[in-house]
């Protein structure tokens, strides 16, 4: 039975989970606010969700989008073009566009412009949203009189690549290229991240730099003299349109940077109270952007940093429903996700897997004589010996209470013994140190090999626990094979 994970852990778990729900409700409230129509559907086309725009214009509650398709509430002639489309999704072509004519209620021409992208996540397709432009021949005519530029277009897009993108670093230099595309000016371009543990903001994305190019760099958010940094502390962005050459010094040679900045625009990703970092666009020409451009950037921060927090604790999530929070080692569901893989690989390229299962000797009385807390600083201990004892691409996971499992890939059975033999010494070796205490503890070992008749990782590791059995039955603080 798996142990109480540690209260804190469990709270930062339950932190994430809720900043996720509520940030995706910002998110939601984003999307259900944006003018155009807005829909989710399923891989069976099925709707899940509909901002308010939708309902409105098909005149349906939130109810009775239930059990309808998308392509149903469409003319009978654009559906197959839908479906066929939809089919064709993949992540190298996430998107595609619709347009057809149709009518008003009181029977006036419109046209139907829709935007389709896949949602995907860790790769995979779950879903697809679909944004849509009802365009009168009114608006069609102010649009060519306004010209709804490319800028207009591309943030539009790009608004909704950024809803549907899970993925942080995807999502990130879709950000900058939407950027550029929207303010054509820009000849340079950068995404930096704050990072939690250093405070320095990070360059996660950039175009059009040189690799070379000394600004490209961890920043000191208490750099005086750079723009991105300011924009930063001082919560707002900013546009200069004549930089002080002064800033294209190299601080470190001296000399003058080749590729001279004049014009910057600097837009900061602020999410309540705290700031994520800050989207950028540079060129070298004086006057590049204007104060339309300013705006632009500015409003589209505001979608791009609910995306990235997004993206950001889903990763986390996810990462934490496969970690255990005691040891952070995998827990027993990730251990068996990833072990399944290697299951796979194993058999069909005959190569040699080898399975640990390990469990603390006496366990309880470390518990019973040093409490329940020191019991818990050793296993945790334990499990970090273990993990610097093997390779990296070993896997460790805390299968139970006091017991681990291990799969080592590549390896026979002859060295997998020697490796075990390795982490029962490493145990044993020195005591562990746990409020101011020196415990001494022991652990047993079974080993088992995958057999081609062995259909999944459940087989192996019964095998492995067998032989767990036998070091236990045999003494304990031994190495036993299965
Ligand atoms: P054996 O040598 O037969 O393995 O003896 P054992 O005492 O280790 O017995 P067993 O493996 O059956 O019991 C495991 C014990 O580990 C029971 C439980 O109290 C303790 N335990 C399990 N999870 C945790 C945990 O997260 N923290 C602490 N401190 N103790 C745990
Ligand atoms: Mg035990």
């Amino acid at each position: 039975m798996l142990p109480e994970p540690g209260k804190g852990m469990l709270r930062s778990f339950e932190k994430n989970y809720q900043d996720l729900l509520d940030n995706e409700a910002l998110y939601r409230g984003i999307v259900d606010h944006q003018a155009e129509l807005i829909c989710r559907v399923d891989c069976d086309g099925l709707l899940t969700y509909a901002n308010q725009a939708f309902l409105h214009y098909y005149q349906l509650s939130v109810e009775e989008i239930a059990g309808l398709t998308f392509p149903e509430l469409l003319p009978v002639g654009s559906r197959d073009h839908f479906w066929l489309g939809m089919k064709a999704v993949t992540s190298a072509r996430p998107g595609f566009e619709v347009e057809y004519n149709t009518e008003g209620p009181s029977g006036h021409p419109l046209l139907h412009w829709w935007i389709i992208r896949g949602i995907f996540d860790s790769g995979r397709l779950t879903g697809y949203q679909a944004s849509g432009r009802i365009l009168s021949s009114d608006t069609l005519a102010s649009i060519a009189r306004l010209q709804y530029t490319r800028q207009i277009n591309a943030i539009y897009t790009a608004t909704m690549a950024l809803l549907t993108n899970l993925d942080l670093e995807s999502l990130i230099s879709q950000i900058l290229d939407a950027a550029f595309d929207a303010i054509p000016g820009g000849q340079k371009g950068a995404l930096h991240l704050l990072a939690r543990d250093t405070g320095e903001l990070e360059m996660r994305a950039a175009l059009g730099y040189q690799e070379n190019d000394p600004r490209i760099k961890r920043l000191n958010l208490k750099d005086g003299m750079n723009y991105i940094s300011r924009c930063v502390r001082e919560r707002r962005p900013l546009l200069i349109q004549d930089m002080d050459p002064e800033n294209n010094i190299d601080h470190n040679t001296g000399e003058e940077i080749p590729e001279i900045i004049r014009s910057v625009l600097v837009a900061p990703l602020i999410l309540g109270d705290d700031v994520l970092g800050a989207l950028s666009l540079e060129s070298p020409q004086e006057n590049a952007f204007n104060q339309a451009d300013l705006d632009l950037i500015a409003s589209f921060a505001a979608t791009v940093t609910a995306a990235i927090r997004n993206a950001q604790l889903h990763t986390e999530v996810q990462r934490q429903a496969i970690t255990d929070p005691l040891t952070e080692l995998y827990n027993r569901r990730g251990f068996f996700e990833i072990g399944e893989h290697e299951i796979e690989r194993s058999h069909r390229f005959s190569r040699p897997l080898v399975a640990m299962m390990v469990d603390i000797d006496h366990f309880k009385l470390i518990n019973d004589e040093f409490g329940h807390a020191v019991g818990d600083q050793v296993l945790q201990q334990i499990a970090n010996r273990i993990r610097n004892n093997v390779r990296k691409v070993d896997i460790v996971g805390r299968y139970g209470g006091d017991e681990f499992a291990i799969l080592l890939p590549e390896l026979d059975i002859f060295s997998a013994v020697n490796v075990a033999e390795r982490l029962r010494k490493k145990v044993e070796e020195f005591p562990f140190q746990a409020n101011n205490q020196a415990v001494r503890a022991a652990i047993s070992i079974g080993v088992a090999k995958i057999m081609p008749d062995m259909p999944n990782l459940d087989a192996l590791l019964v095998r492995a626990d067998h032989a767990l059995y036998l070091a236990k039955n045999g003494g304990r603080n031994r190495v036993d094979i299965g």
